[in-house]
């Protein structure tokens, strides 16, 4: 017999997960609703953990999504540190690590992914670090007083914001990267040269297109090892090559998937009274070319969130958002619309070298993207030219003195 059961259960307290008991309240949903999370903090922002969280620039009490009040006022009910290991579809019951058991009307899965973490030697020593959790982050600042040295595995936002917020600590940063260029999987060459040499300038030493053997060390982390043999010294190491989501108990439960639980427009899974939002859920994105995608930011857990409870609310959501993120490196704010994947061509307006310029990607003669750097103006004027697909010359996108609101119609 199942002790407890809400209308709504919510498993993951992340972005996602927040914003979809917020928006189950918005939608005057009347309804029992909890959120089960393994963490044991209340839903907190994720993107300072590799910025200003690291940087010691911001306290954790300020990344909170929602004061305590919030969710005590509304009558969200936080069953926090708990683990959800299993799910029953047919008697809609989740199993919890500790055995227990909760019940479910509709249950909204919203778990964002583990970091993916290294196979080689080495990759278990202390010293070796991922930067998803608070716990994560806790736990490397803990050991950055001791440390002088670190190496970054990975060229992605999460290694490239990390590194910058440990140059500015003092630290000696090598960041290794096994592409030729960082920011390779998310962003056109343009970009990616700019932030390579941005790091270098503030004293990171870039290296790419190489390969890690193996972590070295005796217990606590000394070195990571090249497969060339070359060894950098480091007294911390801090692994960011994506993340894996945490989808299993779903996909034992029957769900399909593939690279992540596969939903339709209104954010449902294949089982029913099952969603999927967030990191975790593959939907099909028009912004991709129509592919089946996951993203990972903050915009798509919020907007997949909203979506599934309106749905769950009684009304007829389908989620159709066009993509957005954002990055702080040193004093350089990125800010992206759209998906640059597949494009085929790239123009920049403006020059780098001022440190203000953007880089508008092009699929077919469509604008699919705009990466802004320190270049607000663009980013929000470009929005709608991604959102229309847009037909724009490349001559007029590069001519900066043109603000891109007056190239909609073109
Ligand atoms: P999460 O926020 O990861 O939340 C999932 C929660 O579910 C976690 O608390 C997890 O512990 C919990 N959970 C997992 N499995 C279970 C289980 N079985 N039972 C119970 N609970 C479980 N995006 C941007 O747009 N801009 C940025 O600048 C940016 N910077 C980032 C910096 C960092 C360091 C990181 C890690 C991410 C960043 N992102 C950024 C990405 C953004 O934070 C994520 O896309 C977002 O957090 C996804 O929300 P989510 O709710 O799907 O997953």
């Amino acid at each position: 017999m199942t002790a407890i059961r809400y209308d709504v259960v919510i498993v993951g307290g992340g972005h996602a997960g927040a914003q979809a008991a917020i928006s189950l309240r918005q939608e005057r949903f009347a309804g029992t609703i909890a959120i089960v999370g393994a963490e044991p903090e209340l839903p907190y922002e994720r993107p300072p953990l590799s910025k200003e969280y690291l940087a010691g620039e911001k306290t954790f009490e300020r990344m909170l999504i929602r004061p305590a009040t919030f969710w005590a006022e509304r009558g969200v009910e936080m069953i926090l540190g708990r683990q959800v290991t299993r799910v029953d579809a047919g008697t809609r019951v989740i199993g919890l690590r500790d055995g227990e058991e909760i019940g479910y009307g509709d249950l909204i899965w919203a778990t964002g992914g583990e970091p993916r973490r290294l196979t080689c030697a080495g990759h278990q020593l202390t010293g070796v670090h991922s930067v998803r959790t608070r716990s994560d982050v806790d736990r490397l600042m803990g050991e950055l007083p001791r440390a002088s040295t670190v190496v970054v595995i990975g060229g992605g936002y999460i290694g490239l914001e990390a590194a910058a917020a440990l140059t500015k600590l003092g630290k000696s940063v090598t960041l290794v990267e096994t592409l030729d260029r960082v920011l390779a999987r998310v962003a056109g060459e343009p970009l990616s040269r700019f932030y390579e040499a941005e790091h270098r300038a503030h004293g990171v030493s870039l290296m790419l297109g190489v390969t890690v053997e193996c972590i070295e060390g005796d217990q606590q982390v000394s070195g990571v090892r090249l497969a060339g043999g070359e060894l950098l010294a480091a007294d911390v190491v801090i692994v960011g090559i994506g993340i894996v989501p945490a989808i299993e108990p779903v996909v034992t439960a029957g769900a399909e998937s593939g690279n992540g639980i596969v939903v339709d427009e209104g954010c449902r899974t294949t089982l029913p009274n099952i969603y999927a939002v967030g990191d975790c859920a593959a939907h099909v994105n028009r912004f991709a070319d129509g592919a089946r995608i996951r993203l990972e930011s903050v915009q798509n857990a919020n907007d997949q969130a909203v979506t599934a409870a309106r749905n769950i609310a009684g009304g007829e959501a389908r989620y159709d958002a066009v993509p957005w993120f954002w990055s702080n490196q040193y004093d350089l704010r990125l800010q992206t619309v759209g998906l640059s994947v597949g494009h085929d061509k790239a123009v920049v307006r403006g020059d780098p070298a001022t440190r203000s310029f953007s880089v508008v990607y092009l699929r077919g003669g469509r604008v699919v993207a705009i990466d802004a750097v320190n270049a607000v103006r663009d980013f929000v004027q470009g929005k709608a030219l991604v959102a229309g697909g847009a037909v724009i010359s490349p001559d007029l996108l590069a001519d900066a003195a043109r603000p891109l609101k007056e190239l909609v119609t073109g």
